[in-house]
Parts: structure tokens; C-alpha cells; sequence
């Protein structure tokens, strides 16, 4: 991972925005740029006048030592020996602006920052600053994620004969869930969606203790955390033989999805990914039926920038990893999804995800 580009890309950031100073709270982005895993800590930046200067330092407290000391890279450790945040505070003692980062950042924080300081340290929020620097994937990256999604992938295959009628989603999910952690996964992206049966109709369905019935769409949604990376797939099945209905609906949302991925190219707006999926669903009158956006971008985080929603003006590029999802849910009948990562290359785009799109009927 290429710290230092991206320590420069931060200050050069903070210049364009005019903050003197910045304290990263959110732990993926301190995670990002300097490369700590461990769960409390803050990373703050001092601008200085040279173009792209500044000084970096990470603070964390004693029982983070010997793990800062090992993972952080290009920027200087302190032990703090009461809150982190109050020595970040005073490291960067009349430094004004420092901008912070507004999503992340609890009231009780803010508050913490300023106590005991007169003036008052001015506080400016900022969105998704680091964020915005974590869109485009470096190589090395891609491939850490690529890695999460082919080891998603071989679970997915190893889970279906365990889908059967009768026995709860929830214990379906947790098989998979062990099967993750055995093949080496630090953990699952977000809590496993399964939804079987009428209950596919609800898009982010959580596996439940309804026993799956012997027919109907099963929707299986989930991913794994690999080194870090994280992994995003959904694949719709089908249990019995499917209705025309069903394989109307189905092959309609496959169209859509396969129009959204021969969209995604560098320069294509992240909305117009987006339009291409609805304008399937919405030629073979299932447009109603998909409820929310086409995709977003995966990383760190199972959701970061970009969004691939209506009218989205972001500006896909080569390096970013999306997910191309769209879905059709029609309440009390059931629903499909089809889920994919891909990679923008400068040519065009990569689907990373290995698994047929065949339906699946079990
Ligand atoms: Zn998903
Ligand atoms: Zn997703």
C-alpha cells in the first residue's frame, strides 16, 4: 500500500480546501492513510506553508503501543495518557481552521475537542474528505479485493446444497458464515441477507427464522472481509420450477444488470450506470418494481463513494470498484437481485466476480 502518495494526497487536499489543520476520526480512513487496524485512535494533520507541507502524527493510547508502533507508517506515534482526541487537540494547539470530519464525528466529540480551550478551536466539517481519495483503488488494492470476492464466490457454491426446504434462513446463513471464517475471512462485509419465498421481496431481507418453503425465489446477499477488503455479491435461486412469471422476471433483471456492466467505463457518470438498468426493467414493466439504486463503491467499506444512484454526477474512473445490483420486488409475491463487483479499467471495466448468472434452480 502506498502510504506516502497517499499522505500527499491528503495535504494536498487540505490546501485545496483551505483548512490548516485535520483530525481523521473514522478509523478506515485512519486505516487508509497510515495504515493502523486497531480500534481507537486519531490521526491529525498540521498544514505548513510549503506547497503540499505538513505534518502528519497518530495518537492512540497505551493499549495500541506496541501495535502503532508496528502498522503505522510515515507518521509519527504518540501514546496519549488520557484521550487521544485531547492530545491531537493539543498538538495542534493554535492551528485554525481544523477541519473534521462531519460524518463521523459524535457531538459528545466535538465537545471534547474544544473543552478547556479559550477561544474555542474553530471546527469545520467536512464530507467525505478522506473518502473522496479512497475512490480510486490503487493495483495492489484491486487486488485485495478481487481476493475477497473469488473466496465469496467458492462459498457461494459450497452453501447451495445446504438450501433446503424446511430449514431456517438463519441457520443457512450461519453455515455460510463459519464455512467464511474457516477459509480464513476476518469476517462478513455486513449481516448475510437471505430471504426466501415472499420474504425475497424485502431488499435487504435479513437471514430469519422462517424455515425456507419449497418454492419460490431465494435471495442471498452477502460478503466477506479479506486482509481488510471487503466483498459484495447477490445471487437470486429459485427452489421448484419456475413459473413463467418467475423466469420473466428474472431474465429481466439479468438484462438490466448486463446493460449497467457494458455501461461502466472511465468518464461515464455514475448515473448513467444507473439509467441503463432502469431502462430494461423499465421497457419489460418491472421499472416500478426496482426501489433503489444500481450500485456503489466498495473497499474498506462494504459502502463508499461512489454512489451509482438517478442523476448521479460522479465521473466514473479507472481504479474504482462498484457493485452493478439492480433488483426487482414485488411485495408479497417475491423479488430478484443480481449482484456484481467490477473494476473500472482504463479500456472499459472488469467483472471480478466469478459466479454464473444462469438461474439457479435447486
Ligand atoms: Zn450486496
Ligand atoms: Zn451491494
Amino acid at each position: 500500500m502506498d502510504y506516502p502518495r497517499r499522505q500527499a494526497a491528503l495535504r494536498h487536499a487540505m490546501q485545496l480546501c483551505r483548512t490548516s489543520g485535520l483530525l481523521v476520526t473514522h478509523l478506515a480512513n485512519i486505516r487508509y492513510l497510515c495504515g493502523f487496524t486497531g480500534s481507537a485512535g486519531v490521526l491529525a494533520c498540521k498544514r505548513e506553508h510549503s506547497p503540499g507541507g505538513g505534518k502528519l502524527a497518530f495518537f492512540t493510547d497505551g493499549r495500541y503501543a506496541e501495535q502503532a508502533r508496528e502498522e503505522v507508517q510515515g507518521v509519527r506515534v504518540c501514546i496519549a495518557k488520557g484521550s487521544a482526541l485531547a492530545a491531537a487537540m493539543s498538538w495542534l494547539d493554535g492551528v485554525s481552521p481544523i477541519g473534521v470530519e462531519a460524518e463521523h464525528m459524535s457531538l459528545a466529540q466535538r465537545e471534547a475537542a474544544a473543552a478547556g480551550k479559550r477561544p474555542r478551536p474553530r471546527l469545520k466539517p467536512l464530507a467525505g474528505f478522506v473518502e473522496r481519495l479512497r475512490m480510486v483503488k490503487e493495483e495492489e488494492e484491486v487486488e485485495q479485493i478481487e481476493a475477497a470476492v473469488v473466496l465469496a464466490s467458492s462459498l457461494f457454491e459450497g452453501l447451495l446444497p445446504s438450501i433446503l426446504p424446511g430449514v431456517a434462513e438463519s441457520r443457512v446463513a450461519a453455515e455460510l458464515e463459519y464455512a467464511a471464517r474457516r477459509a480464513g475471512a476476518q469476517g462478513m462485509s455486513f449481516e448475510t441477507i437471505l430471504a426466501a419465498g415472499a420474504r425475497s421481496s424485502l431488499p435487504h431481507g435479513r437471514a430469519s427464522s422462517q424455515p425456507i418453503p419449497n418454492k419460490g425465489f431465494v435471495v442471498l446477499d452477502f460478503g466477506v472481509i479479506l486482509s481488510g477488503y471487503c466483498s459484495d455479491m447477490t445471487r437470486t435461486l429459485y427452489l421448484g420450477k419456475p413459473t413463467p412469471r418467475a423466469l420473466g422476471m428474472y431474465e429481466a433483471v439479468r438484462e438490466a444488470q448486463q446493460a449497467a456492466v457494458q455501461e461502466v467505463r472511465p468518464g461515464v457518470l455514475a448515473g448513467q450506470v444507473d439509467a441503463a438498468a432502469r431502462r430494461v426493467l423499465q421497457r419489460s414493466g418491472w421499472g416500478r418494481y426496482f426501489t433503489h439504486s444500481t450500485g456503489h463503491g466498495v473497499g474498506l467499506e462494504i459502502h463508499e463513494p461512489p454512489r451509482l444512484g438517478r442523476g448521479e454526477k460522479e465521473p466514473l474512473q479507472a481504479g474504482m470498484v462498484i457493485t452493478v445490483e439492480p433488483g426487482v420486488y414485488v411485495p408479497g409475491e417475491g423479488g430478484v437481485r443480481i449482484e456484481d463487483m467490477v473494476a473500472v479499467t482504463t479500456e472499459g471495466c472488469r467483472v471480478l466476480t466469478p459466479t454464473t448468472k444462469e438461474l439457479i434452480t435447486l
